[in-house]
Parts: C-alpha cells; structure tokens; sequence
C-alpha cells in the first residue's frame, strides 16, 4: 500500500531529511509519526503525496512507483490521497459546501452526484447544517472537520495528516480523533504526524517515530516515547 525502500530526501540546501527511510503500512492500518521538532516527520508524510520527490530509493503508494511518477500524473495520484494540514488551508471566500465540493468538481462530477457526496460527507463530520457559511465563521475544530471532509470525499484509500490537532484545544483535539477514527473504521489508511503525547498515549496504534530523518522505532500498539 505505502512502501518506501532505503528512501533519501536532501534538500537544495544540503539539509538530509530523510536518510535511508524503509517502511512498509498495509491498507486500513492507522500510523503516528512521531519525534522531535526538525526530525523529517514532515518530510517523510510529503514524500507519500509526492510533495517531495525523494533523492534516492523507491516509493511506492496504492501501487504507482512514485519515483517514476510524472509530474503531470501527480493529480492522479493525490485522488486516492487525502491530505489534512495543522492550519487547515481551507479557501476561505467560497463556502463549506463548495470547499469540500471542489475536489470533486475538479474531476468532472455530475452535479448531482457532487451534491449527494458532499452532504454525505459534511453529515459524517456533523457540518451538514453548516454547508452554507464560510470557513471564516467557524471554530477551530469545525474548520479542521470541513478539512477532513474535503479530504476523504473522493474515498481515498489513504489520509495523510500532518500535526491536524496542532491547532486545536484538547477537547476539539479528540472530536478529530473520533472521526478519523471513523474513517479507519472504514478501511481507511491512516497516517498521522503528531506531537500529541496524550491522544498517541490513548487511543494505542502503530508508531513510527523518525529522529535525524531516520525511523528508529517502529511498534504496533506503541506509546509516544517523548517527555512532550
Ligand atoms: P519535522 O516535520 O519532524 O519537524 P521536517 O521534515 O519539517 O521535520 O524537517 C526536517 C529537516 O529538513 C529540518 O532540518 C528542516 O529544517 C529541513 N527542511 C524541511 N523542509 C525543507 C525545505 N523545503 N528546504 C530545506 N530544508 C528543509
Ligand atoms: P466548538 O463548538 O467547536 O468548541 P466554538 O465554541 O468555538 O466551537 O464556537 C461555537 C459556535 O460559534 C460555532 O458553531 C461556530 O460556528 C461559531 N463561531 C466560532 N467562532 C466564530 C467566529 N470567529 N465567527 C463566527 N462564528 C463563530
């Protein structure tokens, strides 16, 4: 499903990232990166999405080689990955509805089909009543499940978070766990970066935690190691 043999990421500016990198996460599994700020967490979730390009070693996601990948099929690649930031990046002067309908519309939806999507998904995240207002209107959290929403409404097989509680209180922090619980719950692929010691320490799933750009644990069931 994701697999990455002897991965390496230097930057342009001689900074290695990502030294030596190999995993493998298997469909429907949910997966903490964790460790220290300016250890490649970062870096190895972009290198799945191919918002990086690896400098060296094979990267493989639900079957496409994205080494070999070309630029110009990287949309494709991204329909079948769900991607959730710390700050949501939501556009914020079109609506809820359209936010999360524009994933869809650019793939060339029929309306109805699109309409139908949407609110299913909005529902699923407890917005449906909130399609309407724009993400400027909203909290944190509710901001943060319109991501969500956006993310998965093509049915991904893989949603990629990156610190998606980071901006949140702790009560809003376990509202996102809950449905990205959910969508586990469904099949999908989980994989989280996190510096939330309190949600890895309570809901138990793999961790992989990535220190100097190299993985230097790798437990089922694991806890999050670190003081904060
Ligand atoms: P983390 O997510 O664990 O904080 P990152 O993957 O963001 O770690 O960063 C790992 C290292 O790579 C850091 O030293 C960081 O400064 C560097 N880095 C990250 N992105 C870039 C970039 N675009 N250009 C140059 N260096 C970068
Ligand atoms: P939550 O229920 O996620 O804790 P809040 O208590 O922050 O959310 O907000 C309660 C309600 O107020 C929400 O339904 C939200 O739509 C609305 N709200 C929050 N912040 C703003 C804002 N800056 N502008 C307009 N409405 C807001």
């Amino acid at each position: 499903m994701i697999e990455m043999q002897d991965v390496y990421k230097t930057y342009s500016n001689g900074v290695t990232a990502a030294s030596g990198l190999t995993v493998k996460i298997d469909q429907g599994e949910f997966v903490y990166v964790v460790g220290p700020s300016g250890a490649g967490k970062s870096t190895f979730i972009k290198l799945m999405y191919r918002e990086e390009k690896a400098t060296k070693g094979m990267i493989t996601v639900n079957g496409i080689n994205l080494s070999t990948l070309k630029n110009s099929k990287v949309p494709l690649l991204r329909r079948n990955i769900g991607v959730v930031f710390q700050d949501f990046k939501l556009l914020p002067n079109i609506t809820v509805y359209e936010n999360v309908a524009f994933a869809l519309e650019v793939i060339e939806e029929q309306p109805a089909a699109i309409k139908k999507k949407v609110m299913e998904t909005l529902d699923l995240v407890g917005l449906k009543h909130k399609a309407r207002m724009l993400p400027t209107e909203l909290s944190g959290g509710e901001q943060q499940r319109v991501a969500i929403a956006r993310s998965i409404v093509n049915s991904p097989k893989v949603v990629i978070a990156d610190e998606p509680t980071g901006n949140l209180d702790p009560d809003t922090s376990w509202e996102i766990m809950n449905i990205l619980a959910e969508i586990n719950l469904r099949g999908t692929t989980i994989v989280m970066a996190t510096h939330n010691k309190e949600v890895v320490n309570t809901i138990t799933h793999r961790v992989i935690a990535i220190e100097g750009g190299k993985i230097v644990r790798d437990v089922q069931k694991g806890d999050y190691g670190y003081e904060s």
